[in-house]
């Protein structure tokens, strides 16, 4: 088994039998189990929404076009009631991300940069050298709100004490909300080192200038709704899907197909553009 699946698996092991041992004797451990699940499956597919499908391929790389209000409403529920992530600086660094690549200016990781150091960087990334993040939609109330510092702190006191309400037991709220960060620094690393390291995954375009690559095991797919197909993305970023041929397991754009079918996104011109090396024969949206 490959490093990365081993790791993500024995956290999401250790995260059950620590939801198992540490649910108080009223819940029980099959309670706290289902508790702890049930806490991890809504944040994941919450934030794997917010961030992949709608921050990174609506906004950073403007391939997918959502209705305002629910970009809105997904950034206020994911920053409010899940995992923290600054949606402005974010974007800023992504798009610094792509522009340099493993590269000086690349906030996330440079070439020589190992796990240790990578790790370091997904919580105290290089500073963002310029600001590439000027979209209309960030002048908005919701995005000021969400990006102010003091609301990062509130929101995440909020939503760690409303978790302590509901289960009434402060040891087995930290479990299961620091557990699951845990989790979700394991889903950074995924982009930010393993797929940034020809070590590790696939390439299916030999692009000199990056390390990216893509990494298309079940996990880390399904985890990152499908943004470890870093050297698919990479070759192609303004692209509105990540996966070149129908053979790849892509979670992300299934997600944007159903929501699409709801009515609450579509493709950009530049999004729906087939790029002429990609294997596909129909952008598939
Ligand atoms: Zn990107």
């Amino acid at each position: 088994m490959k490093i990365y699946n081993l790791a993500g698996w024995a956290l999401l092991l250790v995260y059950a039998l620590a939801c198992m041992y540490f649910a108080p004797p009223e819940i029980g451990p099959w309670l706290g189990l289902a508790i702890g699940a049930a806490y991890a499956v809504v944040c994941w597919f919450i934030g794997g929404v917010y961030l992949s499908c709608v921050i990174h391929m609506g906004i950073a790389h403007r391939a997918l076009d959502y209705k305002d209000w629910f970009i809105k409403t997904i950034t206020v529920v994911n920053n409010t009631f899940g995992v923290y992530v600054n949606p402005v600086s974010w974007v800023n660094r992504h798009r610094l991300h792509h522009k340099f690549s493993d590269h000086p200016g690349d906030p996330n990781k440079l070439a020589a940069d190992g796990f240790w150091r990578t790790l370091y960087l997904c919580l105290m990334p290089y500073k963002a050298t310029t600001n590439m993040a000027d979209d209309e939609i960030f002048k908005s109330w919701s995005f000021r709100l969400v990006s102010n510092p003091v609301f990062s702190v509130a929101a995440q006191v909020f939503n760690f004490a409303l978790l302590w309400l509901l289960v009434r037991d402060l040891r087995f709220a930290a479990v299961i909300w620091l557990g699951f960060r845990a989790f979700a620094l394991w889903i950074n690393m995924i982009q930010n080192y393993w797929t940034h390291d020809r070590r590790f995954g696939y390439r299916r375009y030999a692009d000199e200038h990056d390390n990216a690559m893509n990494i298309g095991e079940w996990l880390p797919v399904t985890a990152t709704f499908s943004a470890c197909l870093q050297n698919n993305h990479h070759h192609s970023p303004g692209f509105l899907r990540l996966s070149h041929e129908e053979w790849e397991y892509d979670l992300g754009f299934a997600t944007v197909r159903v929501m699409k079918a709801l009515g609450l996104v579509r493709a950009t011109n530049k999004g729906a553009m087939l790029p002429k090396d990609v294997p596909l024969t129909a952008v598939g949206l």
